[in-house]
């Protein structure tokens, strides 16, 4: 592979001066036929759109027929965080050893670092490897209307690589905490405040009360935690509210700490603080966690040799924030994340790429697969 930095920014620039945040489905659209029209230039590749819902379209990128097993499928989002606006407001953008700009490393160089790793692999590898690609356009809001697509790839799949950002220090991530969202519905009954306050059933005191106890519920040694991030209620001042809304993230190491801590939130909705008040509760987003077993270890291994092999040294995190990892891990596929280039800053506009870290970690996404085919 001949690589050339200036012609991999040139790549990478449309696909960050674009707004493609989860459901902007002509961002999406743009962002899909870009990446499409690259893969359908390499000889052996087929590309597939596949339809995700409300959430526009997602690619399936293979080079041997449907229906065969796969023995490395490789898999990032086509989506950002970012609101319309952003790319005009900044778009990409070079200052020394460092690309700033949306998505930039989450996870648009993702993606191109497995183009140029598939463009430029060595066909004897090509040829001996079944390997599929999945570019889902949800992944930032859970993976809702993809994650039943890529479960079932998945489940074909002996190996599953991630391409999301190594971590700042270079590290590849090998576990993930699981994440569930839920929004929880407070209905009491609205009364005057002056008048006739007792005949109130208050949905926001209700509602304050469950912010408190599901504080309680947090173990920070275990890492099982709740994070009341968004709370409305009421409408005005002088009538006891009657309708209040919460949503809650919670994040956890252990899959069934996370069961015991689900059910116990469901019972809470039996027994109202306020009486009166029904607490309905909706989980709008769920990602278990992603936890190595004895296969994910064996593929650690061999990532370990292939550094070594490249002189780079290959260490290993476990990160708070959930990914499509999460979600063929738990399916006993061997899932490792973080074959990315090297990134930090993620959701925000101190985002960074490091473009020393491109072309490494594209041969050592090669160097992988070149393990994987012998
Ligand atoms: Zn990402």
């Amino acid at each position: 592979m001949q690589f050339s930095l200036s012609d991999y920014l040139d790549e990478l620039r449309p696909f960050i001066n674009v707004d493609c945040g989860t459901m902007n489905l002509e961002g999406n659209r743009q962002v899909a036929s870009q990446m499409a029209a690259h893969f359908a230039a390499l000889p052996g590749w087929q590309v597939r759109e596949v339809p995700c819902g409300d959430a526009g379209i997602g690619l399936e990128i293979r080079n041997r027929p449907a229906g065969e097993p796969i023995d490395v499928l490789m898999i990032g989002h086509l989506d950002t965080v970012f609101p319309v606006g952003t790319a005009a407001k900044r778009p990409l953008r070079v200052e020394g050893n460092r690309a700033f700009g949306p998505g930039v490393s989450d996870m648009k160089s993702g993606l191109l670092n497995v183009l140029w790793a598939m463009r430029h692999l060595d066909p004897a590898t090509a040829q001996r490897l079944s390997l599929c690609i999945c570019m889902n356009p949800d992944e930032e809001t859970g993976s809702n209307y993809s994650h039943t697509w890529l479960s079932e790839v998945a489940r074909q799949a002996r190996h599953v690589l991630v391409a999301e950002a190594a971590r700042a220090d270079g590290s590849l991530v090998k576990a993930r905490k699981g994440m569930a969202r839920y929004r929880i519905e407070f209905a009491g009954k609205a009364a005057h405040a002056g008048n006739d306050p007792r005949a109130g059933r208050s949905a926001v005191l209700e509602l304050a009360h469950w912010t408190l106890a599901l504080d309680m519920l947090n173990d920070h040694e275990r890492g099982t935690t709740l994070n009341v991030g968004v709370i409305k209620g009421g409408s005005v001042a002088n009538i006891v509210p009657d309708s209040a809304t919460a949503w809650v993230d919670v994040r956890f190491w252990n899959n069934d700490d996370y069961q015991a801590l689900d059910q116990s939130v469901r019972n809470m909705t039996e027994q109202p603080f306020v009486n009166g008040v029904r607490v309905t509760l909706a989980r709008e987003a769920y990602k278990p966690a992603m936890t190595p077993d004895a296969g994910t270890e064996q593929l650690m291994a061999l990532v370990e040799r292939c550094g070594a092999k490249m002189g780079l040294p290959i260490t290993w995190q476990a990160v708070g924030g959930g990914s499509d990892a999460n979600l063929t891990a738990v399916l006993g596929v061997p899932t490792l994340d973080g074959l990315g280039p090297i990134g930090a800053g993620f959701h925000s506009e101190d985002e960074y790429l490091d473009l020393d870290s491109i072309e490494p970690r594209i041969r050592l996404l090669q160097a992988v697969l070149t393990e994987l085919a012998r």
